[in-house]
């Protein structure tokens, strides 16, 4: 399936909010670091309000 690179997939529903400890609520951005790498950033809902 041509894999040229290695990529991080990271399974954003298995990341748990350390805040409210819930996977649900929650918008998930996809950010890249000035180092190219994927960073997942979460918005808790609860939270934010
Ligand atoms: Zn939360």
């Amino acid at each position: 399936m041509g894999k040229g690179h290695p990529n991080l997939t990271l399974d954003t529903d298995d990341i748990t909010c350390p805040k409210c400890d819930s996977t649900r609520k929650h918008r998930y951005d996809t950010l890249r670091t000035d180092s190219g790498m994927i960073r997942q950033q979460y918005k808790c809902q609860d939270y934010y309000g």
